[in-house]
């Protein structure tokens, strides 16, 4: 890709934000496991700021090496992988945790929320990363569960939860140090259609406000619903573009 125009992406760390960057690109990315498996065979990606990304494809495709590598998870066997413009393959493994931790949320099928804890308190540790302040992070804690619909459930644990409610309570504690990328794996994927439906309209709310969504999704339906699809099969993007009637 090339014929960048100059860009900001605000909220960006400015000695790391180069005009024009995306939020996060694959360029030309292999991934071979050992046993030798490639996982991805020379994948290039760009998503640019808002951006509400479906990955899809069928089971062993590469869909969740894709968003480990996105996430700075994992390291790729060759290629580049740049987070606003960052190539975070030259960041010693202190730094990569430091710009993940704020750059970067993530928000798994099964929620995984501390059981015992309130949803307060589960969002909270979503910045204990920083060394911000128990009661300043309780308070950043209650505007994301206001921010998610769950200002009436702070005291809630995650067994008094329903599963739209848990789902909800991970993606504000993925949102809470206000990450530019927000990365999602099969987010729905244990929820009935109806809450469902409520996540994924939470995910477009935070694409709408600035916040970049790469989810990957099994749900047909649920794909066709979001402005870009990128399809994978045997570790390569078979297909990546809007769906039709977005194009308008
Ligand atoms: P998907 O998410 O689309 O199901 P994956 O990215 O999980 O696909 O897997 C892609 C391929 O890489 C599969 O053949 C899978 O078996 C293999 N694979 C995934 N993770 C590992 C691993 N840690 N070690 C070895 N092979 C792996």
């Amino acid at each position: 890709m090339s014929g960048e125009a100059p860009r900001g992406v605000p909220g960006a760390d400015p000695q790391q934000q180069r005009a024009g960057t995306a939020v996060v690109e694959l360029r030309d990315v292999t991934k071979t496991y050992p046993g030798g498996v490639t996982a991805l065979d020379g994948v290039s990606l760009t998503v640019e700021q808002r951006e509400l990304v479906a990955i899809v494809g069928p089971s062993g495709s590469g869909k969740s090496t894709m968003l480990h590598l996105l996430g700075t998870l994992d390291r790729p066997s060759a290629g580049t992988v740049l987070v606003q413009g960052t190539d975070v393959s030259r960041l010693p493994d202190r730094r990569l945790s430091a710009l993940r931790a704020r750059r970067i949320g993530f928000v798994f099928q099964q929620f995984h929320l501390a059981a015992g804890v309130s949803a307060l308190d589960n969002v909270a540790d979503g910045l204990l990363y920083g060394g911000v302040p128990l009661a300043q992070r309780r308070r950043r804690a209650r505007r994301a569960l206001e921010r998610v619909g769950l200002g009436h459930r702070l005291g809630h644990r995650p067994h008094q939860l329903s599963g739209g409610e848990r789902q909800r309570v991970a993606i504000a504690r993925a949102v809470v140090g206000e990450p530019a990328l927000l990365l999602a794996d099969e987010p729905t994927g244990a929820l009935d259609s109806a809450s469902g439906a409520a996540v994924l309209d939470l995910l477009r709310e935070l694409s709408g406000g600035g916040t970049t969504v790469v989810l990957i999704t099994h749900d047909r339906d649920i794909a066709a619903l979001l402005p870009r699809q990128v399809r994978m099969r045997d570790g390569r993007v078979v297909h990546d573009g809007a769906r039709a009637e977005a194009a308008t």
